[in-house]
């Protein structure tokens, strides 16, 4: 996996890669955060320090029948300026989604020419995240 295919293909950039794995039919990109890159999400300061981790999944554009996810550490940080101890922003996908902003585009597609069940079993997901998407 190379930086240009997470970019061009995944709509993912500024991340590191790390790993590829398959399992269960489904493959996983693991991905890492620079040092460098990490802000507050509350005030957008720089002026920031690790307070740990949460591991996230997020669903991904799939690769023919293959889903995808990608596996990140998002950093918690504590900021010097505003006082917030929280997550940092994940740029591919929104505040709280399991999903990144290409899938919900994939998403809003197909069900342009599918019902919200049929887009579920084609990705296999929830008809739930499949009508939180489209409304
Ligand atoms: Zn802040």
């Amino acid at each position: 996996m190379s930086t240009s295919l997470l970019c061009h293909g995944f709509g993912i950039r500024g991340y590191r890669y790390v790993k590829t794995a398959y399992e269960a039919g489904r493959v996983t990109f693991t991905l890492r955060q620079e040092r460098g890159d990490l802000r507050c999400a509350a005030c957008g300061s720089r002026h920031v320090v690790r307070r740990g981790f949460q591991s996230r999944c997020f669903r991904s554009l799939p690769i023919g029948s293959r889903s995808v996810q990608i596996a990140l550490d998002v950093p918690r940080v504590g900021c010097a300026d505003c006082g917030e101890v929280r997550q940092v922003p994940v740029d591919f996908a929104d505040e709280r989604r399991t999903y990144t902003h290409a899938f919900e585009r994939y998403v809003l597609g197909l069900s342009h020419y599918m019902t919200i069940r049929d887009v579920a079993e084609h990705l296999g997901v929830g008809w739930d995240l499949v009508k939180g998407i489209d409304t």
